[in-house]
Formats: structure tokens, sequence, C-alpha cells
């Protein structure tokens, strides 16, 4: 069975070769590096629930091209059960781990470039589908971890990728040759790529006539021949080298360890190219990756949220304000936020239909929803959990402090609250809180599968607003009411060339 246990993958990583900068030096085994250790460590996560039997069902699937079982994480969604199952593995992963797991970029991007490779075929008569398709056989195989690549730099954001001033501002084919295409450029926030085992590269934008060269999609082992990391910031991440309790969430990290990675001239072989100047699908690629994605911050952010509402609950425990009947109203607020977002993420997936290649694709409007709706909820649970746990979240001194003997009686003294629990639980409770509300953790929120605008310009094209404007003319100037009641004369619709419905 081709599932990987949480070893067979931190090993795999290290027998790779993935050149990685952290803290802007170069670093020989990024599997060793307390930097990122905690974001392999969840990864590993995502390994092991699939070994447990009672979550077979929502970690594993069956593959559609052997009929054999494999990780959810490299499967295409075949049915709309597939789609909910996924979000229930989200929240499961996040319930698990408390932040993100890295593999869901991959796994949406592996979606896209499966349907749109099918529909790139029926336009051009091209053979992208059966070399994806070898290509996908390979990954369910060894069960990989992907991360998927889609934005650019982008430079000046009012231009476009011909127009800027660098040409390497989005992610290019330099040299077409007969085996295959090099390509130079960066892709930024890249999740998971850093411990990943291979790179899915798509275009982060549609594309004109005279843009081929930006419209590559390609698979990159994370280790190929002039790939670099360069491993990105986090709110206290320092703390990681210092060991202890402050770090927050020590085990798992926060986010999902993003990097900047640069394709500097990197050779990419015909068999792991999946679309080349195809400018016309390039659209559709990012509007299939984004809908799936955007669909997902309700399984994994209500998982995360669900880690916080707990780690807010026990504060107030702590404390000892739980039983008071507004503490409980706001930890209700927090509940509420985050099953809205989960019951539109499911509702997106239960509302799911065919794409032309087969796969299944989340009801879009309802997808974009989602995402709209973690850009604020997101940070709404956070804001109540910081006024439950109080101003100790800001203030309070470093876990050494405890240590020291000179000063160890006053932070006890002074910090301990109720009796019932020690202090250094609190201490602990509040750094996973401070850090699970970070900058860090709220801007994925706000900016991960898309800025809010981008949900809203895709909201307002999916929301026909003709056909609402349509309803409404039918229930004011309707005539088709029933016989026999009392219902008052109205006005008949005045004629079209007195008042017109187009804005
Ligand atoms: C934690 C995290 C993880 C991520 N993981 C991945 C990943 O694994 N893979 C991946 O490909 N991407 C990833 N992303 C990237 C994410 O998709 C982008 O951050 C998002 O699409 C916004 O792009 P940007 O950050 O470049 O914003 P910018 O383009 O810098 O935009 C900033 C703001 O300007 C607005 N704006 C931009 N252009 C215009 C314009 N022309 N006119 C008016 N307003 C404009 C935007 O709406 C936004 O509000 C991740 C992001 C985060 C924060």
């Amino acid at each position: 069975m081709p599932l990987k246990t949480p070893a067979e993958y931190v090993d795999s990583l290290r027998n790779m070769k993935i050149r990685a900068y952290v803290g802007g030096e170069f670093v020989d085994s990024v599997v060793d590096h307390p930097s990122v250790a905690p974001h392999i460590n969840t990864v590993a996560k995502t390994y092991e629930l699939a070994h447990v039997p009672e979550h077979e069902d929502v970690m594993t699937a069956i593959s559609h091209l052997t009929g054999e079982r494999i990780h959810r994480y490299t499967h295409i969604f075949q049915n709309a059960d597939d789609l909910i199952k996924k979000i229930q593995m989200l929240r499961l992963l996040g319930q698990a781990t408390g932040t993100c797991f890295q593999r869901c970029v991959g796994l949406d991007a592996l979606n896209a470039m499966y349907a749109v490779s099918y529909e790139i075929d029926q336009a051009n008569s091209t053979n992208y589908h059966a070399r994806f398709r070898d290509y996908l056989g390979y990954v369910q195989r060894e069960d990989l971890m992907l991360a998927g690549a889609m934005t650019d730099p982008k430079g000046h954001r009012a231009k476009k990728p011909s127009e800027q001033e660098d040409p390497d501002q989005f992610v290019r084919v330099v040299e077409q040759r007969s085996d295959g295409v090099v390509i130079r450029g960066a892709k930024l926030h890249n999740t998971g790529g850093i411990n990943s085992h291979e790179i899915l590269v798509l275009p982060g934008t549609g594309l004109v006539a005279g843009e081929e060269q930006y419209a590559i999609a390609c698979a990159v082992p994370a280790d190929a021949e002039g790939v670099v990391f360069i491993f990105g910031r986090q709110s206290n991440d320092s703390r990681k080298l210092e060991g202890g309790c402050d770090i927050g969430n020590t085990r798992f990290g926060v986010v999902g360890g993003e990097a900047m990675v640069v394709f500097d001239d990197v050779f990419v072989p015909t068999e792991r190219v999946f679309m080349n100047g195809e400018i016309e699908h390039c659209a559709t690629l990012v509007n299939y990756f984004a809908t799936w994605h955007r669909a997902n911050y309700g399984g994994c952010k209500g998982g995360n949220a669900d880690v916080l509402i707990g780690a807010t609950a026990k504060m107030t425990r702590i404390l000892g304000t739980d039983r008071n009947a507004i503490v409980k109203d706001k930890l209700i607020e927090m509940i509420h936020r985050n099953e809205t977002t989960y019951a539109s993420a499911i509702g997106s997936s239960a509302l799911g239909y065919q794409l032309p290649c087969g796969s299944f694709m989340v009801d879009p409007i309802l997808a974009n929803t989602v995402k709209q709706n973690i850009t604020r909820n997101v940070y709404e649970i956070g804001r109540l959990s910081h006024d439950l746990a109080g101003g100790f979240l800001a203030t309070m001194p470093d876990s050494k402090s405890f240590d020291n003997p000179e000063i160890a009686d006053w932070v006890r003294k002074y910090y301990g609250a109720n009796p019932e629990y020690d202090v250094m639980e609190r201490i602990r409770f509040g750094r996973y809180i401070e850090n699970m509300t970070s900058v860090t953790t709220m801007v994925e929120a706000m900016h991960g599968a898309g800025s809010p605008q981008a949900q809203r310009i895709s909201m307002l094209g999916q929301a026909d607003i003709e056909g609402k404007i349509e309803m409404a003319n039918k229930v004011i100037y309707g005539t088709d009411d029933v016989a026999g009641l009392p219902l008052p004369d109205v006005n008949p619709k005045p004629d079209a060339d007195e008042v017109s419905d187009k804005t």
C-alpha cells in the first residue's frame, strides 16, 4: 500500500539535497534545523494519521488510476463525497496540529493541473493529460508531498508580465529545448516547499497574446539543480532557536514555514511539462486552483480554531472566569464564527459539480464566501481570544524567569491565578494563544488562497446580478398570483424605454 510512515517521510527528506537558506545562512540539512523541524513534524502528522484505522475513511482514498488505497493528499476528487472528506480531513489535521499542515496547496494544484491538462488536450490535440496521469501515478505510488508554487513576485502590480521592467517578475521559459525547457524566476510565500519532495509550478495569473513564455506549468523536484529556498521570517521565530515554551506551538510551529523559491535557470524535462505556451488556459488553471483552495479554509482554520477555542476556554478556567455568563457568551461567539465557515466549506463541497475531465469542483461562490469569511472570522476569533486571555499575553516574562531562583518565587506568585492550575500552565497556554494569533497567523488567513479582493471580484462575477434583478422584477411586477385573494392592485412594470435595469 503506497502510504509513507512519518519516519519514511523524514528519511526521504534526508536523502534529498535541498538547497536552503534559513536566517540568511545556508543550511546543510533542513530536517535538522530548529526553524524548520516543527513544520516537518506537522507534515509527519499527515502521514501518521493515514495509518490510523479510525481515520482511514477521511485520510485515504481509492486511486481512480490504480484502484489502490492512497493518501487523500494525492487523490483526484471523484465526487462530492471526496470534496466533503477533504474538508473533514483538514479539520482533523487542524485539530491535531493547531497550525497549517502544508499539503493542501499541492493537492489543489494537482487537481487543477489534472483538469486543465485534459481541457488543453481537448482544445489543441496535445498529449499533456496522459503525461500528467503518468506523473500523478508516480506521486500516488511514492506518497509524495507536493508544494504548489503559483504566486509570482509580480513587480509593479498595475502591469502585466510582458509590461514589467524586469521580465523575471513572473516565472517564465527562457529556453525551449528538444528534451524540455529551462525556467527562470521565483515564486513567493511557498508553503512547505522547503520540506517537500516536489514543487508543482503553475502560472499565477491569466495571460494574453505575447505572454506565451509565462504560460508554463511543470513539476520540479525540490532538490533539482538551480532550485533555492530562502526561508521567511515569522513573528517571534528566533524563539525557536532559544528552545523552551515561549515558542508557542512548540511541536508544530506557526503557519506553514513559507519560503521564497528561486528557479535559477532550472531544466525541466519534457515528461514533467504540463503546459507550455497555452495562454488561453491560464485563467482557468488559476481559477480552478483558487476555487478548490478557498473552500479548504473552512476545514483547516476550523481545526486550528478548535484548538484556539480550547486553549482560550482552558485559560478562562485558569483565570477563574469560566462561570461568568459574558465569558461563556464570548466563547459561543468564537464557536459560532468557526462553525459558520466550516458549514460553508461543507456546503460548497456537497454542491460540487463534475468538470469535463470527470473530476469534481466545489461550488464556486460558496467557496469564495468561505475564504472571504475567513479573512474576518479568524481575526474576530483571535480578538475574542485576546479579550478573554487578558493583557499578560503581551507582557508576561520569558519562561527562563520562572527558572531563575532569584526571581522565580515572585513571577510564580504574581502570575498564579486559580490555584487548581500550575502557573506554568497559564504561561504555556498564553504563549500558544500569543503565537497562534500573531501577525503571521492572521496574515495567512487574510492572503492565503488570494487576497480578499480576489474573492470579492470572483463573487461578483459568480453572483448572476442580472438573474437577481430578474427575480426582483418578477416578485414586484409578477401577475401569476392565485385568484381570489384581496391583493392590492399595483402599477404594471414601466415600459423598457422609460426605465432601464442596466447599470
Ligand atoms: C502564509 C501564506 C502562505 C501562502 N502559501 C502560498 C503557497 O503555498 N503557494 C502560493 O503560490 N502562494 C501562497 N501564498 C500567496 C497568496 O496566495 C498571496 O499572498 C495572495 O494571492 C496575495 O498576493 P500578494 O501577497 O502577492 O499580494 P499583493 O499582490 O502584494 O497585493 C497586496 C494588496 O494589493 C491589492 N492589489 C494587488 N494588485 C492590485 C491591483 N492591480 N489593483 C488594485 N489592488 C491590487 C491586493 O488585492 C492586496 O490587497 C501564501 C500567502 C501567505 C500569506
